[in-house]
């Protein structure tokens, strides 16, 4: 086994000894060139190769597929989009809206369709999801989402449970309520990624790895440049590094690394199962501000992840930032704090990674006709089952093809860049503070801080 296992538990359990593919080692020219080989990358080779498996693919990784957010996450193959339905509506309509939203149910489906298809073994597993009140203060939260499925005639596909309902599929402490959607899965995110670039070499694609791209160009030439040369593409390049773009001089602004911090703890014994329930297996969150995300594993573990770690000046990206230590102390708390029955439980794990937020935190999948240019990218810790979305709408657009996913509001788009710095440096450390502040103000029933309105409106998404 090299030494990417270190990366995350996922990583290590991939089935695999994670041996680098072949560099790129001199020019060449294939038909379509693709940066990074995450999800969006991959999924992006795989639905260009399945609707023209003519076609010359390659993908040029820095590192090795799966390195990125796509072999470190919490396994969530969720419906639920980056920005919020309310603002979705606020922004785009109601039916651009609802016809997001069932594209994004369709997509939970269309990833475990593959994973059968292709005899991936990546644990899909749809169990439903689980957005928790967690306090009393947490409920119009969870009535208000209900509220706005409701209204684009999604009710039925997002229902409220009561405290005691709730307790009954998985006994947290000091749960009143929960709103449930059946249409989630739980995924092995190592396996799905490193399946799906077998999956692609199967049907003819090239995966580099351990190939730094340095730059692009795109007009008459769109090609990906190397140290050991260019890779030429006929039909266009796609830039799918998501939060390392920001490393790419030219994209640098256009999105923020942000740290996702995961502890997993050690397989469970049935007794405590038994008293936690989660038999089927659920993802979970509550409805903190701060974000904080649960997955039951194949193998019986816990999941626990959360934001929090501080965003370093100049969106930096090193293997320091994958552990905080106080991000993951207070996430190994909390387990014990979400289900008192595992004091004393072991942990096993602890990695994290960085996601890539965009301006507005809308993904945008584009690929503009004169430059050649695609990318897919800002999936604000929303991936996995969104990148399925945003490799079929690639397919789409570089092969000219229509299927109507063209035109959903993630497509043929771009945000603003972030600010510079010190600018974005001392707005986001605020935000990260202040959104502290009030989940920890509301759960110790203290008041809201003054500044809580304009924390949320900057938040707001
Ligand atoms: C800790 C964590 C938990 C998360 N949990 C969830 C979850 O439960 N559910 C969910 O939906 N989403 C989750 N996300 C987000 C989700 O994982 C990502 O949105 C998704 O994996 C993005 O896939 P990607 O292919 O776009 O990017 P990545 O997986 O980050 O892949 C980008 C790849 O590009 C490569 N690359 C970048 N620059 C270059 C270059 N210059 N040259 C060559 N290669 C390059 C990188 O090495 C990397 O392998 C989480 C993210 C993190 C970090």
């Amino acid at each position: 086994m090299t030494g990417y296992a270190k990366y995350s538990f996922w990583l290590e359990t991939a089935g695999e000894d994670l041996s680098p593919r072949p560099a790129l080692f001199r020019s060449t020219e294939v038909d379509v060139a693709i940066l990074g080989a995450g999800y969006s990358g991959l999924w992006t080779a795989y639905y260009l190769l399945l609707q023209d498996p003519g076609l010359r693919v390659a993908v040029v990784e820095k590192e090795i597929a799966g390195f990125g957010a796509s072999g470190r996450n919490g396994g969530w193959c969720s419906p639920k989009f980056p920005v919020t339905p309310a603002v979705l509506e606020e922004r785009h309509g109601r039916e651009a809206t609802r016809s997001l939203l069932l594209a994004m149910y369709d997509t939970v489906d269309e990833v475990g369709r593959v994973c059968e298809e292709e005899h991936l073994d990546a644990h899909f597993h749809k169990g439903g999801s689980l957005s928790l009140a967690r306090g009393a203060h947490q409920l119009p939260a969870i009535r208000a989402a209900r509220a706005v499925y409701e209204r684009l005639g999604l009710g039925d596909r997002n229902t409220l449970l009561t405290g005691e309902e709730t307790r009954e599929r998985v006994n947290v402490s000091d749960v009143y309520g929960a709103l449930y959607t059946p249409q989630s899965a739980r995924i092995h995110p190592g396996r799905l990624v490193r399946g799906l670039a077998h999956a692609i070499e199967r049907r003819g694609g090239t995966i580099y790895e351990q190939t730094e791209v340095l730059s692009f160009e795109g007009g008459a030439a769109p090609r990906l440049l190397t140290p050991a040369g260019e890779l030429r593409a006929r039909q266009g390049i796609v830039l799918a590094g998501e939060a390392y773009l920001s490393r790419l001089r030219s994209l640098h602004r256009a999105v923020m690394p942000v740290y996702s911090l995961i502890v997993l703890t050690e397989p469970l014994t049935p007794g405590q199962w038994s008293r936690i329930g989660w038999q089927n297996q659920e993802t979970i969150s509550s409805n903190r501000l701060t974000v904080d995300y649960l997955t039951r594993t194949a193998d019986g573990r816990i999941l626990f992840g959360s934001r929090g770690a501080p965003y370093v000046f100049a969106s930096k990206i090193s293997d320091e930032q994958d552990r905080h230590e106080i991000t993951h102390s207070s996430a190994r708390r909390a387990v014990v704090d979400w289900f008192p029955p595992l004091e004393g439980i072991g942990f096993t794990h602890a990695w994290g990674g960085p996601l890539g937020m965009p301006r507005d935190w809308m993904p945008a999948v584009a690929f503009d006709l004169v430059t050649r240019i695609g990318t897919a990218r800002g999936y604000t810790g929303q991936g996995v089952a969104t990148t399925n979305l945003a490799g079929r709408i690639l397919a789409n657009l570089i092969l000219g093809r229509s299927t109507g996913l063209e035109t959903l509001p993630l497509a043929q788009r771009r945000s603003r860049n972030w600010e510079t710095e010190p600018l974005r440096w001392l707005a986001v450390r605020y935000m990260q503070q202040a959104l502290a502040r009030i989940d920890e103000a509301a759960e110790n029933g203290r008041a809201r801080p003054i500044d809580a309105p304009i924390a949320e409106l900057l938040g707001r998404h």
